[in-house]
């Protein structure tokens, strides 16, 4: 018998990026907007951010999709270049981590040092 966790891994990267952070967009067409994260893809590194890397796919209509057309959809863009905005201090910050006194893990703002989980 396999013990839970004992297995195979995905090759998933540790994203400092959380579904419903508030997030900043730092490089491409996006550069400077501000989002909710809405998706994360860990093992491709990617984020889907509300209103950000949005484009517009030709849809055509079949089966599964009765209408077809042109419609607007996010696209995932790399978790490197989106920053989270701390609730604290309302910076785009840089992500630490620390040891709560329940010894659970957290992630941290790197400028007022608060838990931006909770
Ligand atoms: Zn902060």
């Amino acid at each position: 018998m396999q013990r839970p966790g004992s297995g195979k891994r995905p090759a998933g990267r540790r994203l400092s990026v959380r579904r419903d952070d508030n997030v900043v967009v730092l490089a491409g067409k996006d550069r400077g907007k501000h989002g909710k994260v809405l998706r994360v893809d860990r093992e491709h590194g990617r984020v889907v951010v509300e209103g950000v890397g949005k484009a517009h796919k030709h849809q055509k209509a079949s089966k599964k999709v009765m209408q077809g057309g042109i419609i607007e959809q996010e696209n995932p863009i790399s978790a490197s270049t989106v920053m989270v905005i701390c609730g604290q201090c309302k910076q785009p910050t840089r992500v630490g981590h620390l040891v709560q006194s329940d010894g659970k893990r957290a992630r941290k703002c790197m400028h007022c040092g608060e838990a931006l989980d909770r």
